[in-house]
């Protein structure tokens, strides 16, 4: 690993200043399990770490019935599933973590850095291929092996959003709280992601100089079903090959409004904004279900080895959606 500086603030302000604004250098540190992995191997070689656990508060779980969950940057994985509060009004986010990663990741995992964690493409996760997503001349996946990569929204880089949280967190409205350079930003979580094609070497819209303090989600209408589906090769821990959040809100024996979202098959949580128009007003049936699942992937476009994802991400919105009738 190359030596670097470690600094501690007890701010966000002071984290901001920590972190300058030449990209690079410096580097937040939240629970480590991603970033301290990327600097072993050489992908990401921060000359400061800037550490963000000394910052009080942050590490607050609040809910208020107007307002809603007010989580702070610094919560983990572990304590969100294991809230009471939160397994009864969001079971679409306490899924999505209980089907993350391992209880030792879990425990350590913040939710910021969560939201945040780099892309697992092999060829970026490799310290000696230096593809478009590190400054180099091509996406080595276009040709390559591409079976985990994207099938919607890719281009010119091909990542999958590795977090399970985030399209829950999407499909529930969330939004989250970003401070520097003096100010604070709230923004909508969907609005945070950005593709590839709007910057190859970022996945959000975070400046430099800015961090996530706390991530904000709305009261649930009455009457709300959630689920939270993910398919992996492996049964243990993996990342989603697919996985599909859907929050639906009622209205007369009908769906009100249908939030659907895709993980595992774009570069950001994916809004299947078709399938959630060809549900609203109508009834839960096979047959509607059917024709959301299918809506969710029409403008699918995938690469030589990754076509099986299509049927398994259909397959993966049906069932979601099917679990909330019951
Ligand atoms: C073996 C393994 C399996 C995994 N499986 C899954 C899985 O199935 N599903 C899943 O969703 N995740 C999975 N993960 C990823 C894991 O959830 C993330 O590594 C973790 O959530 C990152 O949180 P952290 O606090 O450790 O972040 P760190 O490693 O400290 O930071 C990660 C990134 O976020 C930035 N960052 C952290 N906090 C902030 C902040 N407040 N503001 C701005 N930037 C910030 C850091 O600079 C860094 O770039 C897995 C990880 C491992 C190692
Ligand atoms: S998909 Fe993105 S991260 Fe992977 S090789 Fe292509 S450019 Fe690099």
């Amino acid at each position: 690993m190359k030596p670097f500086e470690y600094v501690s603030v007890t701010s966000a302000r002071q984290a901001s200043e920590a972190l300058g604004t030449e990209r690079g250098p410096a580097k937040v540190l939240a629970g480590g399990t991603d970033l301290l992995g990327e600097m072993k191997d050489y992908i990401e070689t921060p000359s400061r770490l800037v550490n963000i656990k000394t910052i009080p508060n942050l590490d607050k779980i609040e809910y208020d019935a107007k307002t809603g969950l007010r989580l702070g940057a610094l919560v983990t994985l572990a304590r969100i599933s294991e809230d009471k509060n939160i397994r009864q009004r969001y079971p679409v986010l306490v899924q999505s973590i209980d089907l993350s990663a391992m209880p030792q990741i879990r425990n350590a995992a913040t939710i910021a850095g969560n939201l945040c964690q780099r892309p697992r493409c092999w060829y970026y996760r490799d310290e000696h291929t230096i593809c478009l997503k590190k400054g180099g001349a091509k996406c080595y996946a276009v040709e390559g092996e591409n079976q985990y990569h994207a099938i919607l929204g890719g281009g010119p880089c091909y990542i999958v959003h590795p977090s399970d949280p985030a399209p829950a967190l999407v499909a529930l409205g969330a939004r989250v709280v970003i401070e520097g350079n003096g100010k604070t930003r709230e923004v909508p979580l969907e609005e945070f992601f950005i593709l590839p094609r709007q910057d190859v070497r970022r996945e959000n819209i975070l400046a430099q100089n800015e961090v996530i303090t706390h991530v904000l989600v709305p009261p649930p209408a009455p009457g709300t079903r959630s689920v939270y589906l993910k398919e992996r090769e492996r049964e243990s821990y993996d990342w989603a090959l697919s996985s599909a959040a859907v929050v639906l809100t009622p209205s007369g024996g009908n769906v009100g409004t249908a939030r659907i979202v895709l993980g595992g098959v774009a570069p950001v949580p994916w809004r299947a904004v078709d399938a959630e128009k060809a549900l609203q007003g109508q009834p839960l049936n096979a047959t509607t279900v059917a024709r959301a699942a299918e809506a969710a992937l029409a403008g699918a476009s995938p690469l030589h080895k990754n076509g099986y994802k299509v049927p398994l991400a259909q397959a993966v919105v049906r069932r979601a959606l099917t679990l909330t009738m019951a």
